[in-house]
């Protein structure tokens, strides 16, 4: 058996369509358009890159992009006061702040200080709370477009017995209560987990959201399973250049799963689709739609 291939690119590529339809629509209704501002502190060159990435996409969009890249020698001062004045933004309806920060800034006061109807990231703890309590909210990005590739690959997962591998708070733990909250039967594994191999062989759904290229391998996989691959590590291939895989071991488990998403071209152009879908979201919850 050979799984089918869940082709990432494509759904984000029709979400990125209706985000932007949904822009049109709210910009003549409301007479703006939906605003993202994304904050980057410091020069991370990986962070310097999605942020020009989202920036592209969310004018594609339609939306109105904003950016703020500030020195590394930035204070938490300097950077609480700039949060603070997006919050009090009409403009504004997104506020991302990119992650990682220096590490004289404590992020988790940061995150807290962001306006939690602007907090498209999903990061914020009220947003979190409501995620766990099965409210309405907005949710991080990646854990929501694994959901979406999950439904749109299995419709029903009421029942279904899933395995997340990882606990971060950006990925593993609301990838775990959204699979909650779809009625799926769900053990959120990490580091100390006493044989990973044997939960995952009982899991209908894998999610692997590790950081440690193949992790997972293929003869684990329950056959007929939807192995969803979160992971993005770099791999040197030689000649300096890199290959990017994920945290399933892809040829191992392609012939077990009944679906699996690549990598690249899986999970990681959803991120960036329902960053801007948050966004939208978030605008029309401001509008009092
Ligand atoms: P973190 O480093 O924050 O978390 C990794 C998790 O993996 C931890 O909970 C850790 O457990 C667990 N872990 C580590 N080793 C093992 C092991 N041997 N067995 C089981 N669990 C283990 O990573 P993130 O959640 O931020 O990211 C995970 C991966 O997803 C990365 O490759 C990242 O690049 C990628 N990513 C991709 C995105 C996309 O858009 N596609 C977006 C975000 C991330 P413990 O808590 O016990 O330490």
């Amino acid at each position: 058996m050979t799984a089918t291939l869940i082709d990432g690119k494509a759904r984000a590529a029709a979400l990125r369509a209706e985000v932007a339809t949904g822009v049109a629509a709210f910009t003549a209704q409301h007479g703006r358009a939906p605003g993202l501002t994304v904050v980057l502190v410091g020069d991370d060159p990986a962070s310097a890159v999605y942020v020009g990435s989202k920036g592209k996409a969310t004018r594609e969009a339609g939306m109105i992009s904003g950016e703020h890249r500030l020195p590394a020698s930035t204070s938490e001062a300097e950077l609480l006061a700039l949060v603070a004045s997006l919050n009090a933004d009409p403009a504004v309806d997104g506020i991302l702040v990119q992650m990682p920060l220096p590490k004289h800034i404590n992020s988790d006061r940061v995150i807290a200080a962001i306006d939690p109807a602007k907090d498209v990231d999903g990061l914020h703890p009220i947003n979190t709370g409501l995620l766990v309590s099965g409210r309405k909210g907005l949710v991080p990005c990646t854990p929501s477009g694994c959901m979406m590739l999950i439904r749109e690959a299995m419709g029903d997962i009421s029942g279904a017995e899933a395995v997340v591998i990882g606990r971060s708070i950006l990925v593993g733990k609301p990838m775990a209560a959204l699979l909650t909250n779809a009625s799926a039967t769900v053990i959120l594994a990490h580091s100390r987990t006493r044989d990973l191999a044997a939960h995952v062989a009982r899991a209908d759904i894998v999610v692997a959201a590790v950081g440690i290229p193949g992790m997972v391998k293929g003869d684990w996989i329950k056959p007929g399973a939807c192995v969803i691959d979160v992971g993005i590590n770099r791999i040197d291939a030689g000649g300096g250049k890199g290959r990017l895989v994920g945290d399933v071991d892809f040829d191992g488990a392609v012939t077990r799963a009944g679906w699996i998403t690549p990598v690249p071209g899986g999970v990681g152009p959803m991120t960036i689709a329902c960053l801007l879908a948050n966004t939208l979201a978030a605008a029309h919850a401001r509008a009092g739609g």
